[in-house]
């Protein structure tokens, strides 16, 4: 090539990489215009009007919440049912936070929001089940039919826990399977159990499961363990623990309805061994919680969702995210809460950029849309029984038109999350008896009913068992289910 043409190419190819670079900068830097009748015809009791709507009440949506709310932003943080809190609720000692020697996980995040409260955040807690990104300002509907309109949005759904996909997983799923020993540890008193997993998190559930089962052994998959070495050392200390190396769990078996046993195969023999157990905790790992933006935002082939350059925003105008929604390299709160606090500035940001203004701010939202939320969340104050002994239960409820028992344990964050539904059915549904069950003091009511994980909610028709659901249940579908039985 001569050196006419060399020049010829690197200027086409140069045009090319500007023209590219314009048409991304645009993509994401699109002017949107605030004016006063945005929120025209979207209005009535389920609709809710916001300028940030934050998806996600972990560490990093709480950060973004702050700091959105503190720049005098009507914000909205939506907790997420389910999952509320974030994966920091289902642990127990953090001693890498900041500020904090040693901090447990469901404190942290209680502070968290505590502080959130404190600046003027307004938690719905409730579950986004849909987002409209075609529409602005954008619509995001809840699993309890509420319609929210926000100007922003901030994606902080983080990760879930990953299963293994193997038999037996599903079929014995709250039968001796699970992810969160801190909610399940009690029902494995003096029994022997298997926690799969190398990372920090297994070394967590082996801990937790230290006061109550007899014998816990980790199977790591790998001839070494990838948790931190200051969390291995907390294993070499404790008797009840043993590790398992180069082992992958195949198939979990049990007798129908509960865990008896694990097979592995041992990669160094190569052979395929029985390890008789009672409970299987899962700790392998996470994956985002990103089902709700599929085919609306980009994502990458595991399900992270992509962002535009060094910022938080997405390619939509207007959307932002932090956290393990798109962090798969570091997934440490600490670094989430710093993504948030960034994705929060931004949104800020896009909001002045497109003419927010204080005018603007009262005609668009008065006081009334952040009034109806909050009213909406404080309305109910039913009354659920808390059952005292096993005699208490049988002498007193059990025999009742339609029974409602909810079995929980204190540390289980599911069960906490679902109070306030059972307090407002108790108090809407006068024709049932709504009771709470503390696993964990009353065994012979869990052993009596066969409860072995929580939350269990157990509906009684006159004395007779009617129904059983052994996971986290919303109001709506408690309603529906008491309805069909009543
Ligand atoms: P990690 O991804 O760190 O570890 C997952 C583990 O599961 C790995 O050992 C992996 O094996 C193993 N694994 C994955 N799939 C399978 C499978 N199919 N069968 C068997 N084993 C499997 O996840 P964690 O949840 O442990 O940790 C996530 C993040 O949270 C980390 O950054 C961690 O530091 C942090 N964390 C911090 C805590 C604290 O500070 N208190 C507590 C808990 C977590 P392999 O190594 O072979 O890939």
């Amino acid at each position: 090539m001569n050196r006419k043409k060399i020049l010829l190419v690197s200027i086409f190819f140069t045009s090319i990489a500007i023209l590219s670079g314009c048409l991304s900068t645009e993509s994401h830097s699109a002017k949107r215009t605030i004016t006063p009748d945005l929120f025209k015809n979207k209005s009535g009791a389920d609709q809710i009007h916001t300028g940030i709507c934050i998806i996600g009440s972990g560490p990093a949506g709480w950060a973004a919440a702050i700091y959105a709310a503190r720049a005098n932003i009507p914000t909205i943080v939506l907790t997420g049912g389910v999952e509320a809190g974030g994966l920091l609720n289902k642990t127990t000692a953090v001693e890498n936070y900041p500020g904090y020697v040693s901090v447990q996980g469901p404190a942290l995040m209680k502070s968290m929001q505590e502080q959130a409260i404190a600046v003027g955040v307004q938690i719905i807690d409730q579950l986004a089940v849909d987002i409209d990104t075609n529409h602005w300002p954008f619509i995001i509907k809840t699993d309890e039919g509420m319609i929210i309109h926000a100007l922003s949005v901030v994606i902080a759904t983080g990760a879930r826990p990953r299963k293994l996909g193997i038999p037996g997983e599903e079929q014995y799923w709250g039968g001796g399977v699970t992810s969160c020993a801190v909610c399940d540890a009690p029902f494995y008193k003096e029994k022997e159990v298997v926690v799969v997993g190398g990372g920090d998190s297994a070394v967590e559930e082996a801990i937790q499961l230290v006061p109550f089962a007899s014998k816990i052994t980790i199977l790591v998959r790998k001839p070494q363990m990838r948790a931190a070495a200051r969390m291995q050392d907390r294993l070499k200390t404790n008797h009840k623990i043993a590790v398992k190396y180069d082992v992958s769990i195949e198939e979990i078996v049990g007798d129908g309805t509960k865990v008896t046993g694990v097979k592995l195969r041992n990669h160094a023999t190569n052979k395929l061994e029985e390890l008789p157990t009672s409970g299987v905790f899962l700790a392998i790992g996470h994956d985002p919680n990103s089902a709700l933006f599929k085919g609306k935002l980009p994502m990458d082939d595991e399900g992270y969702l992509m962002l535009e350059g060094r910022s938080q925003a997405t390619n939509i105008p207007g959307i932002f995210a932090a956290g393990e929604i798109h962090d798969k390299t570091y997934r440490q709160a600490i670094v989430a809460a710093g993504y948030g606090a960034a994705a929060g500035l931004e949104a800020i940001n896009f909001l002045m950029e497109s003419g927010w203004t204080a005018v603007i701010e009262e005609q668009l939202f008065g006081k009334s849309g952040q009034k109806a939320a909050g009213e909406q969340k404080t309305a109910h104050s039913g009354q659920v029984h808390e059952v005292a002994s096993l005699d208490d239960f049988e002498q007193n409820y059990l025999n009742q038109k339609l029974l409602v028992a909810d079995f929980y344990t204190p540390a289980c964050s599911l069960c906490k999350k679902m109070l306030p539904s059972l307090q407002s059915l108790a108090q809407t549904m006068p024709d049932a008896t709504f009771v709470s069950i503390n696993a964990q003091k009353l065994p012979e009511l869990t052993n009596r009913y066969f409860v072995s994980s929580v939350p269990c909610l157990l509906i009684f028709k006159e004395g007779s068992l009617a129904a059983r659901n052994s996971s986290f249940m919303a109001e709506a579908a408690v309603r529906r289910l008491i309805e069909e039985l009543a």
